[in-house]
Protein backbone atom coordinates (compact mmCIF):
# COMPACT_ATOMS: atom_id res chain seq x y z
CA UNK A 1 0.00 0.00 0.00
CA UNK A 2 1.44 3.10 -0.97
CA UNK A 3 0.76 6.43 0.65
CA UNK A 4 0.79 9.79 -0.45
CA UNK A 5 2.16 13.31 1.12
CA UNK A 6 -0.91 13.89 2.19
CA UNK A 7 -2.18 10.65 4.06
CA UNK A 8 1.19 10.70 5.28
CA UNK A 9 1.15 13.80 7.43
CA UNK A 10 -2.61 12.80 7.96
CA UNK A 11 -1.38 9.90 9.62
CA UNK A 12 1.52 11.98 12.26
CA UNK A 13 -0.32 12.08 15.00
CA UNK A 14 -2.06 8.74 14.90
CA UNK A 15 1.91 7.40 14.73
CA UNK A 16 3.10 9.43 17.39
CA UNK A 17 -0.48 8.21 20.16
CA UNK A 18 0.38 4.57 18.65
CA UNK A 19 -2.85 4.82 17.46
CA UNK A 20 -2.19 3.21 13.97
CA UNK A 21 -2.88 -0.15 12.45
CA UNK A 22 -0.24 -2.40 11.52
CA UNK A 23 -1.14 -1.78 7.58
CA UNK A 24 -1.38 1.72 7.97
CA UNK A 25 2.17 1.58 10.28
CA UNK A 26 4.08 -0.31 7.35
CA UNK A 27 2.57 1.94 4.59
CA UNK A 28 3.48 5.50 6.71
CA UNK A 29 7.09 4.18 7.44
CA UNK A 30 7.92 3.23 3.66
CA UNK A 31 6.87 6.62 2.75
CA UNK A 32 8.77 8.87 6.01
CA UNK A 33 11.63 6.67 4.65
CA UNK A 34 11.98 8.00 1.76
CA UNK A 35 10.04 11.54 1.47
CA UNK A 36 12.40 14.13 3.52
CA UNK A 37 9.36 16.32 3.54
CA UNK A 38 7.27 14.20 5.01
CA UNK A 39 10.11 13.03 7.84
CA UNK A 40 10.55 16.58 8.63
CA UNK A 41 6.89 17.04 9.44
CA UNK A 42 7.35 14.06 11.81
CA UNK A 43 10.23 15.72 13.74
CA UNK A 44 8.49 18.42 14.15
CA UNK A 45 5.32 16.99 15.61
CA UNK A 46 7.70 14.61 17.49
CA UNK A 47 9.37 17.37 18.97
CA UNK A 48 6.59 19.04 19.96
CA UNK A 49 4.56 16.02 21.24
CA UNK A 50 8.12 15.22 23.42
CA UNK A 51 7.97 19.07 24.70
CA UNK A 52 4.16 19.02 25.46
CA UNK A 53 5.02 15.24 27.47
CA UNK A 54 8.06 16.87 29.27
CA UNK A 55 6.22 19.94 30.55
CA UNK A 56 3.33 17.38 31.46
CA UNK A 57 4.99 14.82 33.43
CA UNK A 58 8.28 16.82 34.62
CA UNK A 59 10.75 13.85 33.86
CA UNK A 60 14.02 14.52 33.00
CA UNK A 61 14.46 16.24 29.55
CA UNK A 62 16.36 14.44 27.08
CA UNK A 63 18.86 16.54 25.04
CA UNK A 64 18.61 14.29 21.99
CA UNK A 65 14.87 14.13 20.86
CA UNK A 66 16.27 13.18 17.16
CA UNK A 67 17.66 9.97 18.92
CA UNK A 68 14.31 9.67 20.13
CA UNK A 69 12.97 9.50 17.57
CA UNK A 70 14.72 7.19 15.35
CA UNK A 71 14.23 4.69 18.35
CA UNK A 72 10.44 4.76 17.74
CA UNK A 73 10.92 4.51 14.32
CA UNK A 74 12.85 1.34 14.91
CA UNK A 75 11.07 -0.32 17.35
CA UNK A 76 7.72 0.15 15.15
CA UNK A 77 9.52 -1.50 12.14
CA UNK A 78 10.47 -4.34 14.72
CA UNK A 79 7.07 -4.81 15.46
CA UNK A 80 5.91 -4.64 12.22
CA UNK A 81 8.32 -7.43 11.22
CA UNK A 82 7.28 -9.19 14.38
CA UNK A 83 3.87 -9.46 13.71
CA UNK A 84 4.33 -10.56 10.36
CA UNK A 85 6.70 -13.48 11.31
CA UNK A 86 3.46 -14.20 14.21
CA UNK A 87 1.03 -14.65 11.38
CA UNK A 88 3.23 -16.66 9.17
CA UNK A 89 3.84 -18.92 11.89
CA UNK A 90 -0.22 -18.81 12.46
CA UNK A 91 -0.94 -19.74 9.33
CA UNK A 92 1.64 -22.40 9.26
CA UNK A 93 -0.25 -23.97 11.99
CA UNK A 94 -3.72 -23.71 10.61
CA UNK A 95 -2.32 -25.41 7.43
CA UNK A 96 -0.83 -28.27 9.66
CA UNK A 97 -3.39 -29.01 11.71
CA UNK A 98 -5.78 -28.53 8.35
CA UNK A 99 -4.04 -31.45 6.95
CA UNK A 100 -3.64 -33.41 10.15
CA UNK A 101 -7.92 -33.35 10.05
CA UNK A 102 -7.65 -34.55 6.74
CA UNK A 103 -4.97 -37.01 7.07
CA UNK A 104 -7.52 -38.26 10.15
CA UNK A 105 -10.88 -38.51 8.39
CA UNK A 106 -9.29 -39.85 5.42
CA UNK A 107 -7.67 -42.41 7.28
CA UNK A 108 -11.07 -42.98 8.84
CA UNK A 109 -12.96 -43.03 5.88
CA UNK A 110 -10.66 -45.35 3.73
CA UNK A 111 -9.57 -47.27 6.73
CA UNK A 112 -9.45 -50.54 4.58
CA UNK A 113 -7.08 -49.04 1.75
CA UNK A 114 -4.40 -48.05 4.46
CA UNK A 115 -0.98 -50.35 4.95
CA UNK A 116 -1.40 -52.81 8.07
CA UNK A 117 1.21 -50.60 10.23
CA UNK A 118 -1.14 -47.56 9.96
CA UNK A 119 -4.35 -49.52 11.29
CA UNK A 120 -2.64 -51.41 13.97
CA UNK A 121 -1.63 -47.94 14.79
CA UNK A 122 -5.26 -46.57 14.65
CA UNK A 123 -6.20 -49.12 17.19
CA UNK A 124 -3.87 -48.32 19.40
CA UNK A 125 -4.74 -44.85 19.14
CA UNK A 126 -8.58 -45.74 19.66
CA UNK A 127 -8.00 -47.99 22.97
CA UNK A 128 -5.69 -45.50 24.35
CA UNK A 129 -8.53 -42.48 23.66
CA UNK A 130 -11.60 -45.13 24.84
CA UNK A 131 -9.25 -46.04 27.96
CA UNK A 132 -8.92 -49.53 27.67
ZN1 LIG B 1 5.83 12.75 1.73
Amino acid sequence: MKISCRETQHLISAYLNDEISDRECAAFLAHIGTCPKCMHELETSFMLTYALQYIDSHEKLSTDIGTLLKEKLHKSAMRLRLNRLLSVLMWIMIVTMGIAILLILASLLFREFLPSAWTDLLEQIEQVLSGS
